[in-house]
């Protein structure tokens, strides 16, 4: 089903077929690793800084193992045949050095897709980066392979500049599927992943598509926090909650899904970390 080719999954439509998000991730794996020369080499489409988490270089990377409606990232995550070029993990680190002692920056991630496929070229990266003058690495992430490979997570907790960034994308296996494109039946997986990162010390928040009503109801988002709770309730008080941009691609992908949001957003949800956290009011 998911050979390269008119099957394999490239966005979001009605009446689209979801898809095993653990087989998408080793059929994009196909199309974006390779090794040479004893190395996992991964294509990238860029190397830059941008200013969030106040100032970060980034390698924007190619392909993902899930379709969100709301992903703002390239076409390149749809079509990652056909776009980028191979790095060694030696030539994505020197790239990532460049940009950040160009633009002033002491942080890295990798951006524009999902990070952990080419399981043996992160891995290398993140020993370059451990060996460094850079303080952090910020792993945004999916939580797919994390989710099904606790041995990845095992590895990933040995380097200590690493923080994980875990994004959930909804509340309930049924939403899941139609926000992501993949099987219901994938919805723990990610789950899973913040119990694997849990188990090995480390250090990582969870951040989740949950503050804009237009793509989450009340009850999904309850959902999603209820079970965000029953892992672990600490887990809610550094809770990222997130806002759909209207980025160029993110509109597309929505329209193309047949997803129709009203913009501006007018309201958002009061973030769970507000509600947790709100000084107790004197009597
Ligand atoms: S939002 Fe992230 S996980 Fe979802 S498709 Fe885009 S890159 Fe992949």
């Amino acid at each position: 089903m998911l050979e390269t080719g008119s099957e394999y999954p490239r966005y979001v439509t009605p009446g689209f077929k979801p898809f095993d998000p653990v087989k998408l991730a080793r059929e994009t794996e196909k199309i974006v690793t390779r090794i040479r020369n004893g190395r996992c080499e991964r294509k990238y489409t860029a190397f830059y800084a941008t200013g969030v988490y106040g100032g970060i270089a980034t390698g924007y990377a190619v392909g993902c193992c899930l379709r969100c409606v709301f992903c703002w990232v390239g076409w390149s995550r749809d079509f990652p045949e056909k776009l980028g070029r191979f790095y060694s993990p030696e030539q994505a680190f020197e790239k990532l050095r460049e940009a950040a002692h160009k633009y002033r920056v002491n942080k890295l991630r990798i951006s524009g897709a999902e990070p952990t496929l080419g399981k043996d070229h992160l891995l290398s990266l993140l020993e370059y980066v451990e060996d460094s003058e850079f303080p952090l690495f910020i792993l945004e992430t999916n939580g797919i392979l994390f989710g099904v490979d606790k041995d990845y997570v095992r590895r990933i907790s040995r380097f200590e500049k690493v923080h994980v960034r875990v994004s959930l994308k909804a509340g309930t296996p049924e939403a899941f599927a139609k926000k992501t494109g993949a099987i219901p039946e994938s919805f723990e997986i990610p789950f899973k992943a913040i119990e694997n990162l849990l188990d090995y010390g480390v250090s990582f928040h969870v951040a989740a598509m949950s503050l804009d009503p237009r793509i989450m109801t009340p009850e999904e988002r309850a959902s999603l926090i209820k079970r965000l709770a029953e892992i672990d309730v600490n887990l809610l008080l550094n809770l990222e909650e997130e806002i759909i941009d209207p980025y160029e691609t993110t509109l597309a992908r929505l329209k193309l899904a047949g997803f129709k949001l009203k913009w501006p957003l007018r309201e958002v949800y009061t973030p769970i970390r507000d509600i947790v956290m709100e000084p107790e009011k004197e009597k």
